[in-house]
């Protein structure tokens, strides 16, 4: 899977089961594309059920016969330590293969995903030395303790915006508590997952305890979710699946889940606020990644009181914008993930003019020089958006902002909280009593003061109502990938 040089030259990836490089039983391939300019990279193994079933069986070997969940706590802390250590020993080579896979930055990539992949490892390596469990006082006389056991085989799904680090955040917690895992990344973004789990085992990782299965959703991912031998699916992705996983849960074994999954997240803006940070943060907000985040700031709610300014100045930022190549230092935004994705975002920007919504700037595909190779799109703003339209309630997964005008903090909350989603959610006011009553108002799983776009291996991450539930990152996280056992004694 390395890159070498400037003219990358890819191998064929394989699949990876049980510490090893091996081929599909289909012998069919998948091409994996580079978004930016349209090229073939390589492609991967169309790995399917039979594929799935060898990679859970190495996975359930591992986990009951071979050393990982018995190893000592101590033993198993330098291990993650030292796959974090080995990330970033990779991160030019791993960040230079996200950003030809995904169309993100280069920079981009060692910032917002090389760091916190590797960040997260070196975080759980000091967890698999913490997992304390309790004595309860109970009556009678009996000594009762608990213990946090592994859940056994996690299946691991994730999608394509943010390939290694969703598939970080799943492998390091459930490392660090002993579990072993099948994880089958998005068909359009499998390289940098395959190479960590090379990684892995060069950290010292036993076979089988981290395996990889390439394959399209409806064939590796339907398989992985029907399997009665995965005790659980932690998943990162739409709701439509979510909705078939946990319908593949209930046919088959009932095995647990944790999801995480969309958003359309409000940005609220208060007169008060500090527009000097605000009006950057609310720009990233959207852009970073190219609003393929689903964390995006996508509704940015102003108050009538400072609206036209707001707009202004980030409308202007965004007419500056650099649009382009994703490996140049200078670019801001690189391309889309596919074509379909284009098309998708395409589609929402045309529904948002079709429902009166005043489009201030972009709106197009770009095709200037070479973009027209790529899956590029213009930063695009829209303006006099209203709470019931299209744009203003589904996720539209790109540089796509809808701006709304509320006039007090009511109205603000009543539309920060009326969609189907509660992912995250931000506030910008120097009033301190606002800040704290709305943090407690807003129905979702993070609430930003003052900042957007704040992550932390400890701090835990993860939705309310359709954005999800279970919690990635922190101490929150554990509780994904334990169980707890209560152990009785006669005294
Ligand atoms: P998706 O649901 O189409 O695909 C996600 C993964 O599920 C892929 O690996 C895919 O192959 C697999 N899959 C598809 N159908 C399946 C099935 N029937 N059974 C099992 N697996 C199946 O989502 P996507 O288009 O890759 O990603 C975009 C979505 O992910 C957006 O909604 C976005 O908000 C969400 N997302 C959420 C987070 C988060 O942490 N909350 C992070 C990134 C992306």
């Amino acid at each position: 899977m390395e890159t070498t040089g400037a003219e990358p030259k890819l191998r064929p990836g394989q699949l990876w089961i049980d510490g090893k490089a091996v081929a599909g039983t289909s012998g069919q391939k998948i091409d994996v594309i580079n978004p930016a300019t349209g090229e073939l990279l390589t492609t991967v193994e169309r790995g399917g059920p039979e594929d799935v079933d060898r990679a859970v069986k190495a996975a359930r070997r591992a986990f009951e016969d071979g050393p990982w969940p018995r190893l000592n706590p101590s033993e198993r802390s330098k291990l993650l330590w030292r796959i974090g250590e080995l990330i970033d020993a990779h991160r030019d080579e791993l960040a230079r293969l996200e950003s030809l896979n995904t169309g993100k930055t280069l920079k981009g990539a060692l910032r917002g995903d090389l760091k916190p992949a590797a960040d997260i490892f070196y975080y759980y390596a000091g967890w698999a030395r913490h997992l304390h469990s309790e004595v309860i006082p109970v009556d009678g006389p009996f000594l009762n303790y608990t213990l946090r056991e592994p859940m056994g085989v996690v299946g691991m799904i994730t999608a394509w915006n943010y390939p290694l680090l969703l598939a970080a955040w799943k492998i390091a917690p459930a490392l660090a508590t002993g579990n072993t895992c099948v994880v089958k990344p998005s068909e359009l973004t499998p390289l940098t997952t395959l190479r960590l789990a090379e990684l892995c085992q060069e950290a010292g990782v036993p076979p089988g305890v981290v395996n990889v299965v390439t394959g399209y959703g409806a064939e590796a991912g339907e398989a992985l979710g029907r399997h009665l031998d995965v005790d659980k699916i932690a998943f990162t992705g739409s709701i439509r699946t979510a909705r078939a996983l946990m319908k593949a849960s209930g046919e088959s074994n009932l095995k647990r889940l944790s999801l995480e999954l969309g958003g359309k997240s409000p940005n609220i803006i208060f007169p008060d606020a500090d527009l000097e940070a605000a009006i950057p943060a609310a720009f990233w907000a959207i852009y970073a990644n190219k609003g393929e985040v689903c964390s995006a700031g996508s509704r940015l709610l102003l108050h009538e009181r400072i609206h036209d300014q707001f707009l202004e100045r980030l409308v202007d930022k965004a007419r500056k914008m650099r649009v382009g190549d994703p490996l140049d230092p200078k670019t801001e935004m690189g391309a889309q993930i596919s074509q379909a994705q284009l098309d998708r975002i395409l589609g929402y920007i045309q529904s948002g003019k079709a429902e009166g919504a005043k489009l201030l700037c972009g709106g197009e595909r770009d095709t200037e020089g070479d973009k027209a190779r790529g899956f590029f799109v213009q930063p695009t703003i829209f303006a006099e958006v209203k709470p019931q339209m299209k744009i203003a309630q589904e996720e539209i997964f790109g540089p796509v902002l809808a701006t709304m005008k509320f006039h007090d903090e009511d109205e603000a909350v009543a539309i920060a909280n009326g969609t189907i989603y509660g992912l995250v959610s931000a506030i910008w006011t120097r009033e301190i009593q606002r800040a704290h009553r709305l943090a407690r108002q807003i129905k979702a799983g993070v609430v930003w003061i003052n900042t957007y776009n704040g992550f932390d291996s400890a701090a835990p991450f993860g939705g309310y109502k359709q954005s999800g539930f279970g919690r990635e990152m922190g101490m929150h996280a554990l509780e994904s990938y334990t169980q707890v056992k209560s152990v009785w004694v006669a005294l």
